[in-house]
Order: structure tokens, then C-alpha cells, then sequence
């Protein structure tokens, strides 16, 4: 084998739907959803309130089964915005975004809607970290992380 030879590049395609149980903690933190309610776990030992809810605390190594209501606004802790096209995901441009939400001590993943993204200057002037965003929720919602549509960047 030499340094010259190139790879070879070998086509592939995955198409493979499934589904699977969201589990006793996302399956609560769904329900919520459906009403409006975010809601997340809070540890009993080092009292972070977690988002999105997990069974256990992953500094602690405790279970966690105490709810909190969290706010519908928060900051955004970091973005990234996509150009490219992916299965599953928005038409491009989108932006992914890491929101803190008040009430909460870490961040979900979710998308930042209605921010100008198609004029990357302009994005950048928009759209910052520690700007303010609040959750809008679809009307029809069945109990799924996309029953909030997205984050929108608050006036
Ligand atoms: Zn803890």
C-alpha cells in the first residue's frame, strides 16, 4: 500500500424505520407536552433540574423520580446553522439550537425558528448566544419532542 493510492469510495444506502418505547421518564415528559407542560427530573443530592428529564443523575449515580415545571423561555447556550440536507431534519437553511430553559440547569437540543438564516451576515447579527427564546407549540401535538415546533428568539 502506498501514500499515492486513493480510497475508494463505496456507495451505501440506509433506509431503516423502526420504532421503540420512549420509556417510563420521556414517556411522562411527552404527556406534559401534549398539555403544554415542559417538564423536568431534579436531582435529590445535587438538586440540578434536568433537561430533557433522564432516569438518573449522571454526576450523582441517583435515580431521579421528583418533577419540576420549567419555563417556557430560556437562553440559547449555542447554535449551529445547516446548510445541508439531511433525512428527518428541516429544509436547509435551519438552525440546531441549545436552549437552557429558565428553571432548568442544563440544555435541550432543539431547532430556533423565525431568525433570518438564508443571509449568513444577517444571521450573525440576529442570532447570538445568550440571546432570550421562547417555545412555540404546534397545534396539534401527540406527545413527542416535536410538539414544540421550535424556539423563537423573543422580541
Ligand atoms: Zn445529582
Amino acid at each position: 500500500m502506498t501514500q499515492e493510492e486513493e480510497n475508494i469510495i463505496v456507495p451505501g444506502r440506509w433506509d431503516l424505520p423502526f420504532r421503540h418505547t420512549a420509556g417510563r421518564i420521556a414517556s411522562h415528559f411527552f404527556h406534559a407536552l401534549v398539555e403544554k407542560r415542559i417538564i423536568a427530573t431534579r436531582c435529590p443530592r445535587c438538586r440540578r433540574v434536568l433537561m430533557p428529564p433522564r432516569p438518573f443523575c449522571e454526576r450523582c449515580f441517583v435515580p431521579l423520580d421528583e418533577w419540576v415545571e420549567v419555563k417556557q423561555q430560556g437562553t440559547l447556550e449555542a447554535f449551529t446553522v445547516c446548510y445541508a440536507r439531511f433525512t428527518g431534519l428541516p429544509d436547509p437553511p435551519y438552525c440546531l439550537a441549545l436552549v437552557k430553559l429558565d428553571g432548568a440547569d442544563t440544555a435541550l437540543n432543539h431547532l430556533l425558528g423565525e431568525a433570518e438564516l438564508e443571509d449568513v451576515e444577517r444571521m450573525k447579527e440576529t442570532v447570538r448566544i445568550g440571546m432570550r427564546v421562547e417555545a412555540v407549540w404546534r397545534d396539534e401535538r401527540e406527545g413527542g419532542i416535536q410538539d414544540i415546533k421550535y424556539f423563537r428568539p423573543l422580541a
